[in-house]
């Protein structure tokens, strides 16, 4: 085996045991889960290195992974991450940037965790884009494909008859179909404020619109690059309190929404395809900045996601990657020639540049640069 696919079977069972761990008060199949992954990683280190037995593989799941997984090639932020914090909850990195590991750890049917462990814990994003979609690329329908895929991305929570209403009447979503589940605000995003049934609330990250994990007094969006973190401020009785922010980002204070009646996309969905949605959604800007350009997101016929169409008729095929590690990227590189990263992985521009040449890497400005200096210069001539 690799080193690099051992890492990430070693990271698969590491995250798949750290969420069964989370979760053993409920889930009378969590510890074989554990044993069973216990297993997987000796098999993966092969003998004298690692954990030897259930309570070992647990202990070191309170440590940074470095300890479990084999010695990388080269620095990665997945050394780093620790799954489960001091009082045995899953930590945010476990969904943030362990789940950006996943490997098929048994085929589908010799599986029997997937009754129970959450998708995003043991699926490839593939797989959850895959479920989602596939009757919609099939029919090749355009239109419909993309306004599914929009709104799952735009609309990822909210009042479920609010949800209903928009995904129907709106314009912008017009063909959509309902691809995903929309599920009940889990439980570690809702703050009780009394006991009442209507006395619970949630809120939105500002960024992504899905609801933040609620750890008194902390709130904060689980996927930390969206900076959206804020403090409860102490509420009086039978009134839901307000946040304030305590992360530099620019962006507004969410206020608190009603428990009762929102739903919102399950973790996986979020993860895998609202996440990296965002910024995906963002190159629609080239058309408000440079009139005449056409964005084209996610054409179903084509492999990437993003056909970029300036008034001259130049094209840019595009594909936005958001990756913890660049070797994501790298070991698999996209079909279109241009690779386009969020602003806050700007670091792995060079990186990706060097170990990919024959692709152009740019981050999202300046990709948005590029095409109105194209279009700018063909204005001149
Ligand atoms: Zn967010």
């Amino acid at each position: 085996m690799s080193t690099n696919r051992s890492r990430a079977t070693v990271a698969t069972a590491a995250l798949r045991a750290a969420v069964a761990w989370s979760r053993r008060q409920e889930e009378p199949r969590a510890w074989r889960e554990v044993a069973r992954m216990t297993g997987v990683i000796m098999q993966a280190r092969g003998p004298g290195v690692g954990p030897t037995t259930p309570a070992d593989l647990v202990a070191a799941l309170f440590r940074p992974l470095e300890k479990l997984l084999p010695e990388p090639a080269e620095p990665s932020e997945l050394d780093t991450v620790v799954l489960l914090t001091g009082d045995g909850d899953l930590s945010d990195a476990a969904i943030e940037i362990a789940c950006d590991y996943n490997q098929a750890l048994f085929g589908p049917d010799a599986d029997p965790a997937v009754e129970w462990l959450p998708r995003w814990a043991w699926q490839r994003s593939e797989q959850v884009e895959r479920q989602l979609f596939m009757s919609l690329v099939q029919d090749g329908d355009q239109t419909a494909y993309t306004a599914s895929r929009r709104f799952v991305v735009e609309q990822p929570a909210g009042d479920m008859r609010v949800l209903i209403d928009k995904r129907t009447s709106a314009a912008t979503y017009a063909g959509a179909r309902q691809v995903a589940e929309y599920v009940e605000i889990p439980k570690d995003r809702q703050f009780r404020f009394g006991s009442g049934a209507e006395e619970a609330c949630w809120w939105r990250c500002p960024v992504c619109q899905w609801p933040m994990r609620v750890q008194p007094p902390e709130v904060r969006c689980s996927y930390a690059p969206h900076g959206s973190r804020f403090r409860l401020l102490s509420g009086s009785g039978g009134v839901a309190p307000e946040l304030v922010r305590t992360s530099t980002s620019r962006t507004a204070v969410p206020e608190a929404q009603p428990v009762a009646g929102a739903r919102c996309v399950e973790p996986a969905v979020w993860r895998f395809i609202t996440v990296p949605g965002i910024p995906e959604v963002e190159l629609e800007r080239l058309e408000d900045q440079f009139p005449g350009t056409e964005v084209e997101l996610w054409p179903v016929k084509d492999t990437f996601d993003a056909l970029v169409t300036a008034p001259d008729g130049r094209r840019w095929t595009v594909d936005v990657k958001d990756h913890v590690d660049p070797r994501r990227i790298i070991d698999d590189p996209p079909a279109a020639q241009h690779i386009v990263v969020p602003k806050y992985r700007k670091g792995q521009v060079d990186q990706i540049r060097r170990q990919l040449p024959e692709k152009s890497v740019w981050t999202m400005n300046g990709f948005v640069r590029q095409v109105g200096d194209h279009i700018r210069g063909g204005e001149q001539q």
